[in-house]
């Protein structure tokens, strides 16, 4: 019917009302003005559950400063969204959203790459795990749980407030334990100690299916 209109010769004959009524057909719907959210998105918010400073995407305000918070600012990374876990099935309910959704996933720790590796590069969802804090000491046998979140320095204390305990790992108290355990991790307490690594028995995983798993060394 718009179309017709358009067509007309001369328009302006048509009276005001109609005219008018023309221009508010002619204006897209509401909808239109917001595209429909991607299916992660939509995923990703309905894990949160409204829960704040659960999930944050680029259009969000600060997102590259308070969110993704590139360690190498050379180095630019777009992560698709940044989501903060609060335990092991939160980051199995996002890993779920991101591999139905065809949505790489990449896990955040101290965030101390210097080639931004944590980040999820482009288009990828990020777990930041810095949420993570959880700690005990079985006094026992010496042996720490802990949460993926903790960075050296908090862990130090930590271990030195459980028990006067300790464990090799390498100098600055930023880098988080998370990627300096997996890369090894090497320090002044080395040599007698190897790396941090060395100390690790047992981690939880969560792998692309969802599935959270003790993984034994
Ligand atoms: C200032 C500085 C000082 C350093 N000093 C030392 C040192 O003395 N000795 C030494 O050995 N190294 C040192 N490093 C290197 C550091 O150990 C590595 O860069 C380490 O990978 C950083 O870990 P992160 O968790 O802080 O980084 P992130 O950027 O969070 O992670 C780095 C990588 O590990 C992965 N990762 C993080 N957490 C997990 C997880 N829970 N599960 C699976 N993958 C995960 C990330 O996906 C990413 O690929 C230093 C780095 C910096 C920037």
């Amino acid at each position: 019917m718009p179309l017709i209109i358009y067509r007309s010769n001369p328009p302006i004959s048509l009276p005001l009302s109609t005219l008018r009524d023309l221009v508010q057909f002619n204006q897209p719907p509401s909808t239109w003005e917001t595209p429909p959210a991607p299916p992660s998105r939509r995923c990703l918010n309905a894990v949160c559950a409204g829960r704040a400073n659960c999930v944050a995407f680029p259009s969000d305000p600060l997102y590259q400063a308070s969110w993704v918070k590139p360690y190498n600012l050379g180095v630019p990374v777009k992560p698709v969204a940044v989501f903060r876990p609060n335990n092991a099935s939160d980051v199995s309910a996002a890993v779920i959203c991101a591999s139905t959704n065809g949505v790489t996933v990449q896990a955040k720790s101290g965030g101390h790459s210097y080639a931004n590796f944590g980040l999820a590069g482009d288009g990828g969802l990020m777990i930041d795990l810095q949420y993570l804090q959880d700690f005990s000491m079985d006094t026992s046998s010496w042996q720490a749980t802990f949460g993926a979140g903790h960075r050296l320095g908090d862990l130090d204390k930590k271990l030195h407030a459980n028990g006067n305990r300790a464990m090799a790992h390498g100098t600055c108290p930023g880098v988080g334990i998370g990627g300096h355990a997996t890369i090894g991790g090497i320090g002044p307490s080395s040599r007698m100690w190897g790396t941090a690594l060395d100390h690790v028995l047992e981690v939880e995983v969560v792998t692309a299916d969802g599935k959270i798993q003790p993984l034994a060394s």
